[in-house]
């Protein structure tokens, strides 16, 4: 069934010269509606295809002021409004634009410039993906804090948190700024986002999705992850994922592992649920992908967070991943100054989801997150009735640290 690129490049090119004028067109195309031809009938080489192949006319991508060829790949660069990218790395955007027609995935990461789990994901598969084979667009965004990249900082120069900005505005703050460029210049283009983002200070995420399971995009959108876990946050003004839902994108958030640190253990799963999802999506044939092992299915997490009740130095006794049993240890505290010993213990049965490192903590910091396992049924449920739920993920602190560091965040 699937032409050659050639064939396929080769009559797109043909199209746009027998066709339309280039710069007004967006992707995909109708056919241009155009009078009673007259005059002589055009060449044969320039001539409308036939029926079967106009189905699958396929026009280059535009994006940033250049134009992606079908069947191929590219790396434009992405530029911050105002010059305020100036004296920076610029901006990578991989675009990956398929030889087939298909929906636009966005892959963002390095919102947060200092979570380089996430760009070392995008890098990936923004570079391996094969456009020949592609059908649809990859556009792969994995450096979009080019100032926090540079400083291995998770904010911006202003210190603000680019995460809390969007969808931004053109007179703003720098963060402001910044977001509004982004997400005019390139997150309104994407059909479907995901957003990689990581535990925040010193803390570690399992790779998992988080969603707004209440829209009902969203929650189909959680089901091509493959079996990765999902978790319903609704996530905070200003997030990325919430203004691109807000403006009718589906997006969801990939937590891998912590800042300022490659995890292999957690990059190479993470990678691998993207991968599944371009099947899912059929951006991707699905002959060489999980057919034998049948489709895999995500799995639905409710969770709350366990907080220290002591002052003092916290020594954690399970891993990421861990079942644990009601009351079993996760860890304890110890006073370096009273020498006095507290312990952390588990209020449900559960898997450890995500957890603080080994560090100086004081009451009420959140140490480890507890997940029970559900359906997508009761979490839809229990998305829909918050007050169901004692300590739900929207609480979490790894995704609303301004809230929490009124010393960082001076709105
Ligand atoms: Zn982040």
């Amino acid at each position: 069934m699937r032409k050659s690129i050639a064939t396929a490049v080769g009559l797109a090119l043909a199209a746009l010269v027998g066709a339309a004028p280039l710069a007004a067109q967006d992707f995909p195309v109708d056919p241009p509606r155009r009078p009673t031809p007259v005059g002589p009938a055009p060449p044969a080489s320039i001539a409308r295809p036939a029926a079967p192949a106009a189905a699958e006319l396929i026009t280059p991508f535009q994006m940033l002021d250049r134009f992606v060829l079908p069947g191929s790949r590219q790396t434009l660069e992405w530029v911050p409004p105002d010059g305020l990218g100036r004296g920076e790395v610029p901006s990578p955007i991989i675009v990956v634009h398929g030889a087939q027609p298909g929906p636009i995935l966005c892959l963002i990461a390095g919102i947060h410039g200092d979570e380089v789990n996430g760009i070392e994901v995008v890098r990936r598969i923004g570079h391996e993906v094969d456009p020949t084979r592609l059908r649809g667009t990859l556009v792969a965004a994995p450096i979009v804090n080019v100032f926090g990249f540079s400083r291995i900082s998770r904010y911006l120069p202003d210190r603000r948190d680019l995460n809390r900005h969007f969808p931004g505005s053109r007179g703003g703050s720098i963060a402001s700024r910044m977001a509004h460029g982004f997400f005019n210049d390139v997150v309104r283009r994407c059909d479907a986002i995901v957003d990689f983002h990581t535990g925040s200070f010193q803390r570690s995420n399992l790779p998992q999705i988080r969603a707004d399971l209440t829209n009902a995009e969203v929650l189909d959108f959680t089901r091509g992850f493959g079996n990765t876990l999902v978790l319903h946050s609704p996530g905070a003004r200003g997030m990325l994922r919430v203004a691109a839902v807000a403006a009718g994108i589906p997006a969801v958030t990939f937590e891998v592992g912590a800042p300022q640190f490659l995890e292999m253990q957690h990059i190479a799963p993470a990678a691998d649920a993207i991968r599944t999802l371009m099947h899912r999506m059929d951006l991707l044939a699905s002959e060489a992908h999980g057919q034998a092992s049948g489709e895999p299915v995500p799995i639905y997490f409710d969770s709350r967070w366990v907080r220290t009740n002591a002052a003092g130095f916290l020594f954690a006794e399970v891993e990421l991943g861990q079942t644990v049993k009601l009351g079993q240890r996760l860890g304890h505290v110890i006073d370096p100054v009273t020498n006095e010993r507290t312990n952390i213990v588990a209020p449900f049965p559960g898997q450890v989801l995500g957890k603080a490192l080994n560090q100086q903590v004081l009451p009420g910091y959140a140490a480890f997150h507890i997940g029970r396992l559900t359906s997508e049924q009761q979490a839809v449920l229990e998305a829909a009735d918050p007050g169901a739920s004692a300590d739900e993920v929207g609480e979490d602190p790894s995704e609303r640290p301004a809230a929490e560091q009124p010393d960082v965040e001076r709105e």
